[in-house]
């Protein structure tokens, strides 16, 4: 049975998204996540936007936040800086990623900062008190030196004290069972959270998994092809259920859903589930 459902949003980039998401994020409340988190922009942009848009939700509403955070374009120091914002307005949980580079380029350490996303978890946990999520590649991250490297670098972030982790999203559910299946034969006993992505746009979601290394089953370029976009709309809210459930089926009790700041195919989701029904949502 699925347990926890928990979503990620972006900051917003202008006030008309930002009352969007204000919308939305009061229609996804009435499901009770367990947390919700807050991205943190590519190449350390966003750094501002994220804590204002964390610092709302802690202040505006009851959901527990996580705020994530990165390596990128930070010294040391600036990083301490963030963090300590992010205490001072009651964060207990960060999502702590090395990051990427701005247009993906290869990722260069600042000179004063951290050099992966294990020095960054190590640091987050020494200070005490903080939940750390990480990142976990179902699909293999495109620097990715083999699924044995891979089972190395994740054992040695949880050393570095990481509590669980939430994968990047995969258009097969198998790639999540397996990448489950092969973490726990090698002794990986914190949470697997499964992340999954609320389709959009196809369009949209085949570019930017290109981008990021995940593979594209034909079928979506079908749609893309054949059909409306009233119909991708009904596909992608079919497509987010049955991942969901058959996830569920395999033994998964948290999902971390990808929300796009959207919130109407969640609670379509979410009647499937039984969240509704859970939460005494008519
Ligand atoms: C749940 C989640 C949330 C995210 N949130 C954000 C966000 O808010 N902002 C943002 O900019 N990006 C975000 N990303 C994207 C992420 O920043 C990129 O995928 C980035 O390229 C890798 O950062 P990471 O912390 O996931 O990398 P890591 O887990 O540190 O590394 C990624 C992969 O690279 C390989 N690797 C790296 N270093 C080594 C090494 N020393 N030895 C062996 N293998 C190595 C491994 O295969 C590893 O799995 C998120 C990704 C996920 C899955």
């Amino acid at each position: 049975m699925i347990k926890d459902i928990s979503f990620e949003f972006f900051p917003p980039r202008t006030e008309k998204m930002e009352q969007k998401l204000k919308q939305n994020i009061g229609a996804l409340m009435r499901l009770s996540p367990r947390f919700v988190s807050v991205t943190y922009g590519a190449g350390g942009t966003t750094r501002y936007k994220t804590h204002e848009i964390v610092h709302k939700l802690i202040n505006e509403t009851k959901l527990n936040v996580a705020a994530h955070l990165t390596c990128i374009n930070a010294s040391l120091n600036e990083i301490d800086e963030v963090i300590e914002n992010y205490v001072a307005v009651g964060v207990k949980h960060i999502v702590a990623l090395r990051g990427d580079m701005k247009d993906l380029d290869q990722f260069i350490p600042h000179p004063q900062g951290f050099t992966n996303s294990i020095e960054l978890v190590k640091h987050i946990k020494d200070k005490g008190g903080i939940k750390v999520s990480i990142s976990g590649y179902p699909e293999q991250h495109p620097e990715s030196q083999g699924i044995t490297a891979d089972i190395n670098f994740i054992k040695s972030k949880i050393d570095a004290g990481a509590d669980q982790i939430i994968t990047q999203f995969s258009f097969e559910n198998q790639n999540y069972i397996k990448y489950r299946d092969t973490l726990v034969s090698q002794g990986i006993n914190i949470p697997i959270i499964p992340g999954i992505m609320l389709i959009k746009s196809f369009n949209g979601i085949k570019n930017m998994s290109r981008k990021i290394g995940i593979k594209v089953p034909n079928w979506v370029d079908k749609i893309i092809e054949k059909e409306s976009e009233e119909t991708q709309k009904i596909i992608a809210e079919d497509v987010a259920i049955t991942q969901s459930e058959e996830l569920e089926k395999n033994g998964f009790e948290q999902l971390h859903f990808y929300t796009l700041n959207e919130s109407e195919i969640m609670i379509n989701i979410s009647k499937h589930l039984g969240f509704h029904t859970k939460n005494n949502i008519a």
